[in-house]
């Protein structure tokens, strides 16, 4: 993974760099010995890894705009960083920038029940925005996996999704506001409480920027009255083809689960020698929930398990109670941390449309067997999401590069059937290299040019989203 030179003139005026940071925040909140900068050298994209200059933990909007004045003035590039679970790298310092942590700002600032809002400080983790409302009965809808850790700026930065976005969308469809720093201190308020904005639709902008246009220091958000039930099925069938299809016609039929998510024999058999959740052994297994009344939860099961006889499942299981719900679950939840008992692996994330699903399983297969690294499949089918986990060794060498080209042509393939490089986990330095394939050149001068609007010294995040040489000229002048 190529990535750019640090500057020597800013590592040669670190101390006088550290000096201006301590001006403006607490000792404690500015870390500068490279025992603790370590901790910030990677994201969950473990491959690759490099420690910061400098990291700060600011509390506060103006702490936040104080230290980007600072590096705009010093030239000095900025990683914004929320809880590092990214898996496209997106948190991935360089050795010259400065690692700017929200983690510090957890508060929340507001809970509106009548309007059914919610305001926090951008660095308060997904699922703990839930656990604030809870006690009166709503809760916050996308669920990334990470969601325990988690913070919103990075779901904002990557317009995150989840299990459950199929029926209630991701990020961007439960965002209603953001406080934004630009890189030259500068303060915005973009969108509100309430729907819809005037003028351009800039939250829109912000949401999936991954970290490009500024730094989110405090969201509102939209909460839920929580549904009066759920209930989730599981189906085993004997191909990965026969499941495919079986989503596509669930689809197709109108009906709209909250989730279907989608396990292949390696994740299936990983997950049960990890987790024990009393899967069946077969080649493709699909979870589908629903939500609603008793009622309604009755005719929705009951269309969608007719749609699933129809594909000759060799097993059909649906929840009796809260704890064969929390089993069926139990592995789907635990399928990466049981994948990585296995080996290393990288995690993809290319969307498709939902008919494209049995043939590109195939051709995903079919590469794995030419590559000779095995790949499993776990991802959320309904709406086409995919997360093939290839497993490698990153103790031999060249594994990581062959890992990296099958998963290249895996991403490909997904835009030539119609899809798009990124799901929800972003571009970061994952896919970075990639956007020529989905992009052309002109299309990537029109993004780059709303970045330069915001960050016109390209300080912000570098190194990500845009392939290099394509940013070159930029990052140069
Ligand atoms: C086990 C596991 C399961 C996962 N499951 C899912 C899933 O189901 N769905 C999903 O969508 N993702 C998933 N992810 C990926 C990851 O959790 C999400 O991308 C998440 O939103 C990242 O949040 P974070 O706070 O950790 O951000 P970070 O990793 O710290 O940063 C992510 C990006 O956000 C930018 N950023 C951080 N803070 C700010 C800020 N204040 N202002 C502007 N930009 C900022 C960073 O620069 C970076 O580009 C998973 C990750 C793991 C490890």
């Amino acid at each position: 993974m190529e990535m750019p030179e640090p500057r020597p003139e800013i590592l040669a005026n670190k101390a006088g760099l550290i000096a201006r940071l301590q001006s403006v925040l607490s000792r404690d909140a500015v870390i500068e010995d490279p025992a603790e900068t370590q901790a910030y050298e990677c994201d969950a994209l473990v491959a690759y890894k490099c420690a910061p200059l400098a990291v700060v933990l600011p509390s506060s909007t103006e702490e936040v705009a104080a230290v980007l004045r600072i590096c705009n003035d010093m030239g000095i590039p900025v990683v914004p960083r929320g809880s590092g679970t990214s898996l496209a790298g997106g948190a991935l310092p360089t050795a010259d920038c400065v690692i700017l942590g929200i983690a510090r700002m957890n508060d929340v600032l507001e809970t509106d029940y009548d309007n059914r809002i919610i305001r926090v400080q951008s660095g308060r983790t997904n699922l703990s925005v839930t656990g604030a409302v809870e006690e009166e009965d709503f809760f916050y809808a996308p669920d990334p996996s990470s969601q325990l850790a988690c913070a919103i700026a990075g779901n904002i930065a990557m317009n995150s999704g989840g299990a459950h976005c199929l029926k209630y969308g991701v990020t961007t469809n439960n965002l209603l506001g953001v406080t934004m720093v630009m890189m030259d201190g500068t303060v915005i308020e973009l969108g509100g409480a309430h729907l819809d904005a005037g003028g351009l639709d800039l939250l829109g902008l912000i949401c999936g920027s991954e970290g490009q246009l500024g730094v989110v220091t405090e969201a509102t958000l939209r909460i839920l009255a929580k549904p009066e039930g759920a209930r989730p099925v599981l189906m085993g069938f004997d191909s990965n083809e026969v499941a495919g299809a079986c989503v596509s016609d669930i689809i197709k039929a109108g009906v709209l689960p909250v989730a279907i998510e989608f396990m292949d024999r390696p994740c299936i058999r990983a997950t049960e020698a990890f987790a024990g959740a009393g899967y069946p052994d077969c080649e493709a297994l699909l979870i589908v929930e629903v939500e609603g009344s008793d009622a309604e939860i009755d005719e929705q099961l009951a269309l969608i398990l007719k749609i699933a006889r129809r594909h000759s499942p060799v097993e059909l299981r649906e929840s009796r109670s809260a704890e064969e719900s929390a089993r069926i679950w139990l592995g789907r939840k635990s399928a990466f941390g049981a994948m990585g008992q296995i080996n290393d692996y990288m995690c993809l994330d290319g969307t498709i449309p939902v008919s494209q699903l049995p043939f590109v399983l195939r051709r995903i297969a079919e590469m794995s067997g030419e590559y000779g690294l095995d790949v499993g499949n776990v991802f959320h089918a309904g709406d086409g999401n995919m997360h093939p986990l290839i497993l490698y060794d990153a103790n031999k060498p060249g594994d990581l590069e062959k890992c990296e080209a099958l998963g290249a042509e895996i991403l490909k393939l997904c835009v030539e059937v119609g899809g798009c490089l990124t799901g929800e986990h972003g571009v970061g330095i994952e896919k970075r290299d990639l956007m020529t394939t989905q992009f052309t050149h002109d299309d990537l001068d029109i993004q780059m040019a709303v970045k330069d609007v915001f960050d016109p010294k390209w300080l912000l995040n570098p190194a990500k989203v845009f392939p290099l040489d394509v940013s070159g000229p930029r990052r140069a002048a």
